[in-house]
């Protein structure tokens, strides 16, 4: 199927700029989200990305301004599902406000239109079956910013068809983004899941006393060739973002070797989240 309209839900950090991301690649999107305050904040922040990409010179005033003539914003989620070939789910993380949405999209949505989550921590099999159309369903984790990275994991649940994984490699493609099939839901899809050993092999070697982190990140940048340390990236993401993640994982697992490492857990409980806070592993000024 072709798809040539796209609603994305939820206006928050990743909706916003997987939306615009959407508008650039062409297609016809509405960015929806309850809250009228992100709705407008989303616009502003799309406005003046437009306008430094425009004074950088690696957009041009053509291409940002057909981009915004596409993006429309909507609140209500029925006029705005009306038309969607494809709706990518970015609204809060919360299994109960997610399956709700889904409920109400398989309700909704044109009978051949594709829902994909962009959930980092939940599968789209919890949410398949309310949507009635667990074959239309799957992951489309986008990573943040969504405007800049180009990595899509395409996670397919065990009845996502052959057909919905096309059509949404054709989309990511389309983006400019570099989408990876993802075969088997597993916590942390591929990226987590990496990411997620390097930090914990990091925090063991600081906890035990082998090196500073300053001297961790200093490795993982000059021998590894990594653009960031394990604890400049843990700063920038937000401690507490590494602390749910460890938490959700640790409820799919079962399994004590995932639950957040008590380094984090220790700058979490002093508000000490990363960038966010003004100090986590390093302080910010
Ligand atoms: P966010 O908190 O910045 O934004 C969530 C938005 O959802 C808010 O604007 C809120 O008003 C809206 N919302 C809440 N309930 C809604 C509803 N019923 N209908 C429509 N909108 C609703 O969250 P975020 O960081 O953008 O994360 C969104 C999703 O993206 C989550 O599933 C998360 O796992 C995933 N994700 C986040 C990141 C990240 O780094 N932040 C990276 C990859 C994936």
């Amino acid at each position: 199927m072709t798809i040539q309209r796209i609603l994305v839900i939820g206006a928050g950090t990743m909706g916003r700029q997987i939306a615009m991301s959407c508008a650039l690649g062409g297609y016809t999107t509405v960015l929806q989200d309850i809250s009228g305050p992100a709705l407008d904040a989303a616009r502003t922040e799309l406005e003046n990305w437009s306008a430094s990409r425009v004074a950088k010179g690696k957009l041009s005033q053509d291409e940002v301004d057909s981009a915004l003539q596409l993006l429309s914003q909507e609140s209500d989620l029925t006029s705005a599902a009306k038309d969607a070939d494809l709706v990518i789910e970015a609204a809060v993380e919360r299994l109960d406000i997610k399956e709700q949405i889904f409920a109400q999209l398989g309700q909704i949505t044109a009978e051949h239109a594709i829902l994909a989550t962009n959930s980092s921590t939940l599968p789209s099999s919890k949410v398949a079956a309310a949507s009635g159309r667990p074959d239309r369903v799957c992951n489309m984790h986008f990573f943040n910013p969504a405007l800049v990275m180009k990595c899509v994991e395409i996670v397919r649940n065990a009845d996502t068809s052959d057909a919905t994984v096309n059509a949404v490699t054709e989309v990511a493609q389309r983006l400019n983004k570099q989408p990876v099939l993802v075969n088997k839901e597993i916590p942390g899809f591929i990226a987590n899941r990496m990411m997620g050993a390097i930090n914990k092999e990091a925090l063991n070697l600081a906890q035990s006393g082998v090196a500073s982190i300053e001297d961790i990140d200093t490795t993982a940048r000059t021998a590894l060739g990594h653009p960031m340390g394990p604890f400049e990236l843990m700063d920038m993401v937000g401690l507490d973002v590494v602390d749910f993640i460890a938490q959700a994982t640790y409820a799919e697992t079962d399994d004590e070797a995932d639950l957040p490492h008590p380094l984090i857990v220790e700058k979490v409980a002093a508000g000490k989240l990363g960038r966010k806070s003004g100090e986590g592993f390093y302080p910010y000024n």
